[in-house]
């Protein structure tokens, strides 16, 4: 059996429960390099066989989980922040179900949702955003060209921007091509939940100089958007004129 857990995004009592009890119980652990807190490692069992994927091909994953497999192990696959956002899952899920072996997903926290909570921010605010784009720019990696920033930008809606950190000059000129203008707030949040966390916000047009700044060209989320500045209308959940299922209006 494989464990496809998400670790969280840095602080290691971030992992959810059921990941923990899965980490500490596990016979093989594969965990995603550096940008997994080291500290969860210490909660894996004595003799554990611990592998970073960093240095392994899919193939040799999959060679690692087979050999476990044979032996009656249990392998524990350990992804930073949610397994389902950048985290190369489905090849190895494909793999695995082309050899028959069983997995399942623990969902983590994602990096997205530390990041919000290290700038003390709402994504959707009412009247400001009420969708959140979570993209990345086009690297080594390429991203469907429908999906350009420029294109995304153009919605003028909360954006989360994975993996570009280390692009900021582009994504700053690519976010500029939408609705956002050079005041647009924005913030760069390097390693959030991590002790080394930092928060910079700045203004769309001063993203790339803030980032050179601050020495951040990695392991950081772009966030951008209204929803960082002070307007916003009240929710009508908790509006005292507004009835609900469960509330009824105050007069
Ligand atoms: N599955 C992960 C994302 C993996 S991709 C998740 O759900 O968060 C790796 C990218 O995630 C990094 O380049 C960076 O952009 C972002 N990231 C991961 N952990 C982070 C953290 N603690 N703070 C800021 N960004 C982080």
């Amino acid at each position: 059996m494989v464990h496809f857990v998400g670790a969280g995004p840095g602080a290691p009592d971030l992992i959810t429960l059921r990941g923990a009890e899965l980490l500490k119980t596990a016979d093989v652990v594969i965990y995603a390099g550096s940008l997994v807190n080291p500290a969860l490692l210490g909660m894996c069992k004595e003799g554990c066989s611990i592998y970073n994927s960093a240095e392994m091909t899919l193939e040799q994953v999959i060679a690692v989980m087979k050999a476990a497999e044979g032996e009656g192990k249990t392998t524990l696959r350990l992804h930073t922040g949610d397994p389902c956002l950048y985290g190369a899952i489905r090849e190895q899920m494909d793999e695995l179900d082309k050899l028959g072996i069983s997995y399942d997903d623990t969902p983590g926290v994602s990096s997205f949702c530390g990041a919000a909570a290290a700038a003390h921010a709402e994504y959707t605010l009412p009247e400001v955003s009420q969708s959140v784009i979570i993209t990345r720019m086009a690297g080594r990696t390429p991203v469907p060209e429908r999906e350009g920033i420029a294109a995304l930008a153009a919605h003028g809606a909360t954006m989360v921007v994975f993996l570009s950190a280390g692009m900021l000059d582009g994504l700053q000129a690519e976010l500029l091509k939408g609705t956002y203008t050079e005041n647009t707030p924005a913030a760069l949040v390097y390693k959030a939940t991590w002790p080394e966390e930092k928060v910079v916000r700045c203004t769309l047009g001063q993203l790339a100089e803030a980032g050179r700044t601050h020495g951040i060209r990695k392991t950081a989320l772009v966030l951008v958007g209204d929803f960082l500045a002070g307007e916003y209308r009240r929710s009508k959940l908790y509006d005292p004129s507004f009835t609900t299922e469960f509330r009824e209006a105050i007069q």
